[in-house]
């Protein structure tokens, strides 16, 4: 596997640190758990879609393009990143809001990612009723984009596609030497899973190297086999193109359902638990829709016993607390 024949830009702070988040295991008494902080990535307060960004951006600019489209739910985190990452490069990006989630009010609207889209210099092109079909939209606008002369690159929710996945290979990549460096042996990786190229890209990245590092995705929006089959899919385009022979193995993906509640971007009180428990005992900000769920999946399944006492838990904080100022009602109402 050779990741370093990709282009690739350089769009956030990396490595990003992983350390022990000695509190919360006291505080659980079960296995060691540490911390990969993928919420510092640097970029407009950071999160997972830097990485994958690095890679989709230097893929739009190899083409050419001169206008970035993507779409989002309306507290996106993948929305704002993109219109950072677009913003560096000086490229307009041209974003398209889905409003999946409704009930939290004004701040909801405008407060959090929102604000930043706007302050990062996006432009919000239309706010969508829920169940629209994004991808479509996004492709009809750069139609109509193309045959004003433009050149636009279409981004997939996420941005999660085989040359995205890449950037969750390196993140692989990434963990595999600092665990050799940190004397560290990883025993389980532990993440929020939504739109699948965090964990394909992982899957891709530690089974490409036969490092045999079992990689948990807690889901925040869709059923276990759904999640599981959109994963799967994913990590052997991801495997394809970086070159590995051989299918992968069906249980080299597990994602765990259990702690969705509602519906996507809907508070849990478990979720709400995890964040103030990071919050307070460590001085870490989860957030209310991926990390905050994905810590909730973890703190459950600690308690009931699911790791060995001596394992070592790595989890990767994807980002997001800029969201947390989205669901001030829920949080401190
Ligand atoms: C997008 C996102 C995720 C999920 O990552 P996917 O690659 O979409 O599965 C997790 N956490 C945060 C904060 C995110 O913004």
């Amino acid at each position: 596997m050779h990741l370093a024949r990709f282009p690739r830009l350089r769009l956030g702070h990396f490595p990003t640190p992983l350390e022990p988040l000695e509190n919360l295991s006291r505080l659980l008494g079960g296995p060691a758990i540490w911390i990969k902080r993928d919420d510092a990535t640097g970029l407009a307060t950071g999160g997972n879609k830097t990485r994958k960004l690095e890679f989709l951006l230097a893929d739009a600019l190899a083409q050419q393009a001169d206008v970035i489209i993507t779409q989002g739910a309306t507290q996106s985190n993948h929305v704002r990143q993109t219109i950072a990452a677009a913003a560096v490069l000086g490229l307009p990006a041209k974003v398209f809001l889905e409003q999946r989630v409704s009930g939290f009010g004004d701040e909801y609207q405008q407060s959090g990612n929102v604000l930043l889209d706007k302050l990062l210099g996006g432009e919000i092109v239309a706010h969508l009723p829920p169940g629209t079909d994004m991808q479509q939209v996004m492709e009809d606008y750069a139609a109509t984009l193309r045959a004003q002369g433009k050149n636009p690159y279409v981004i997939p929710g996420g941005g999660s596609n085989p040359i995205g996945a890449l950037g969750y290979v390196a993140c692989a990549q990434e963990l595999l030497y600092q665990s050799s460096q940190q004397r560290l042996r990883i025993d389980h990786v532990i993440h929020a899973t939504g739109s699948t190229g965090t964990q394909a890209g992982l899957v891709a990245g530690f089974t490409a190297t036969n490092s045999h590092i079992p990689v948990l995705g807690i889901s925040v929006r869709a059923p276990k086999a759904r999640q599981q089959e959109n994963v799967w899919q994913l990590a052997s385009r991801t495997r394809a193109l970086l070159g590995v022979p051989g299918e992968l193995p069906r249980s080299a993906v597990v994602v765990n359902s259990d702690y969705v509640g509602d519906g996507y971007g809907l508070p849990t009180p478990a979720m709400q638990e995890a964040v103030e428990l990071l919050a307070r005992h460590e001085g870490i900000l989860l957030d209310p829709v991926y990390a905050g769920k994905g810590m909730a999946g973890l703190i459950d399944l600690v308690r009931q016993g699911q790791f060995r006492p001596q394992d070592n838990l790595v989890f990767i904080h994807t980002g997001g607390a800029a969201g947390l100022f989205g669901y001030r009602q829920a949080l401190a109402p």
